[in-house]
């Protein structure tokens, strides 16, 4: 067949599911048996998303080949279990950073290189390139931010260039907004109406409207979006508020939207039936009732004004909920800002009504304090505890200032010139800081890491050799490794071509593992990830055995 490309652009207003409707249908044309795949285009002129402060843009994913994306590609990675690679994420920065250097490089042949056409060209090549690389039957492009915006029209514009190039090739979801304001307690569509009037100004006809709302859409509001929109009214899903994201895929397929898209692309349908049943299956497991597991997550990015955002942690918090639906809990997540711990330590008795503590990753000193506080108390008090990246710095450090007796023991990126760095960085790394050549030269991606036999870290994983996703530029030093191991610090894990420390672990503890790397980005809804089903074992038993 010909590849197949599916726009999908937001309308009304940002923050409506746009990542998770396009992460749905990509499981959906999965589970029919087609390959699929899904990229995001974001309006920001950042070149990538690693820049961004996770309280303005959420968490920054990162991907087996390295590249700092946007949280939805984990959202697509989540849905489709498939590895997204760095084709599939794009901004204006690097857009326009490509056509520069192609211009610098006389790639344009002396022609005058203008914002129309090449912008637009230069999306639809990537756009194409992505395609290729993985080798995808659909292509799905979701469209960052929402229509009527300026930042993202060039991008509409490369849809609806590539529309005319292949009519045939390419289909417009618009994923808008049906407000029920509560003085009117009726479902609104003039919104909606509105959005799909902005994307035919922009020469773009909508060929199916998914309808987010708190409630399904009646027939009614169907008719009248069908009528005032100019679509068929099988083409109007209702897409209401979902008790868990892994509903949306299965009611979005109840609302035939794969259907519909394949009969509007002229594509037949499979006879070998695919593995939609895999993932039906597998929400309504997850529904049925639970024990309890009560889990703390202690960091820092979590307040913006009166509002607590856990955007920044998104792929930790859905790595606990796998490790739990697959050890057969129901999660319980509290978020809890580690500074005060600095301000007044008896602060810290909070963490014993928790079954587990994590210590997720971050930059910067604020808080750090705290959270090497909120280590030792877990040591001590032996509540499981998992230490991911800073998380796992922030345990070494704790452990050779009060078992080592090293006082002055930090990390230099808290404290450049200290006594004892026991967390520092390699020299590589000190030229690229010199430089200030912050942008995408942290340690990035899949990196190998070797299990040291007898080990709680070559239990749970149960292989020797390992493959984790970095994101870091400070890591162990290994002049002190000798002196915390005859502490009793095992270092379980180590990266055999760098001879980098990677998991280290203490005995006697129910669980207390410290991760230099990011297992929450490889964790998938339906198998887990093994130190998070572990670690929520552990935490499991503390409270309530099964
Ligand atoms: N700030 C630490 C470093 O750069 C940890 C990074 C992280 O937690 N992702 O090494």
């Amino acid at each position: 067949m010909r590849r197949k490309y599916i726009f999908v652009a937001g309308g009304v207003m940002s923050g409506i599911g746009k990542g998770i409707t396009t992460a749905s249908v990509l499981r959906i044309l999965q589970g029919k048996g087609y390959r699929a795949t899904a990229m995001k285009i974001d309006p920001y002129v950042n070149v990538d998303a690693g820049t961004m402060n996770p309280i303005e843009h959420g968490e920054v994913f990162v991907t087996d080949d390295g590249a700092e994306c946007d949280q939805d590609i984990g959202n697509y990675e989540r849905f489709s279990g498939e590895n997204i690679t760095k084709e599939n994420y794009l901004t204006t920065g690097k857009v326009y950073q490509t056509v520069i250097n192609k211009e610098r490089n006389l790639e344009y042949k002396g022609k005058c290189v203008e914002v129309v056409p090449h912008i637009p060209d230069e999306v639809i090549q990537r756009v194409k390139k992505a395609g290729e690389a993985a080798k995808a039957d659909f292509v799905l492009v979701e469209i960052g931010g929402t229509v009527g915006e300026y930042q993202n029209s060039l991008f509409l514009e490369a849809a609806r260039m590539m529309h005319l190039q292949t009519p045939k090739d390419v289909l417009f979801i618009l994923v808008s907004y049906l407000p029920v304001p509560e003085t009117i307690g009726e479902m609104k569509t003039k919104p909606t109406q509105n959005a799909a009037r902005i994307l035919n100004e922009a020469g773009i006809q909508p060929d199916i409207i998914v309808g987010r709302s708190p409630f399904p859409m009646d027939e009614a509001r169907k008719k009248k979006i069908s009528t005032f929109c100019n679509i068929d009214k099988k083409d109007v899903i209702s897409a209401p508020d979902a008790e868990s994201i892994y509903d949306v895929p299965v009611n979005l397929d109840k609302e035939k939207i794969g259907e519909r898209i394949l009969k509007k692309m002229e594509v037949p349908l499979k006879k070998k039936k695919g593995d939609f049943h895999k993932w039906e299956f597998f929400a309504k497991e997850i529904k049925k009732k639970k024990k309890t597991v009560k889990i703390a997550i202690v960091g820092k990015y979590f307040e913006t004004g009166n509002f607590v955002l856990t955007d920044s942690y998104i792929s930790v918090i859905e790595a606990v909920k796998h490790a739990c639906y697959k050890v057969g809990y129901k999660e319980s997540i509290t978020w809890l800002s580690s500074e005060k711990y600095e301000k007044e330590k008896s602060a810290l008795k909070e963490l014993s009504s928790y079954d587990g503590v994590i210590i997720p990753g971050g930059f910067g000193e604020r808080g750090v304090e705290g959270m090497i506080r909120a280590a030792k108390y877990c040591r001590e008090k032996k509540i499981p505890f998992l230490g991911i990246c800073l998380g796992m710095q922030v345990m070494v450090i704790e452990f050779a200032r009060n078992v080592c007796k090293l006082n002055k023991a930090t990390s230099t990126e808290l404290e450049k010139n200290t006594k004892h760095p026991i967390i520092d960085v390699m020299e590589p790394q000190k030229e690229i800081l010199r430089k200030k050549k912050y942008g995408g030269t942290m340690r990035l991606g899949a990196y190998d890491c070797e299990l040291k036999p007898g080990t709680v870290a070559r239990r749970l994983y149960k292989k020797k050799m390992i493959s984790e996703r970095h994101r870091h530029r400070f890591e162990v030093n290994n002049e002190y490794l000798s002196l915390l191991e005859t502490k009793g610090l095992v270092f379980s894990g180590v990266n055999p071509d760098f001879n980098l420390v990677e998991i280290m672990e203490i005995k006697k503890h129910p669980f207390y593992v410290g991760v230099q790397f990011h297992p929450e980005f490889k964790s998938k809804p339906i198998t887990g990830h093994p130190l998070f089903i572990e670690f929520i074992k552990a935490s499991g038993k503390k409270r309530a055995p099964l």
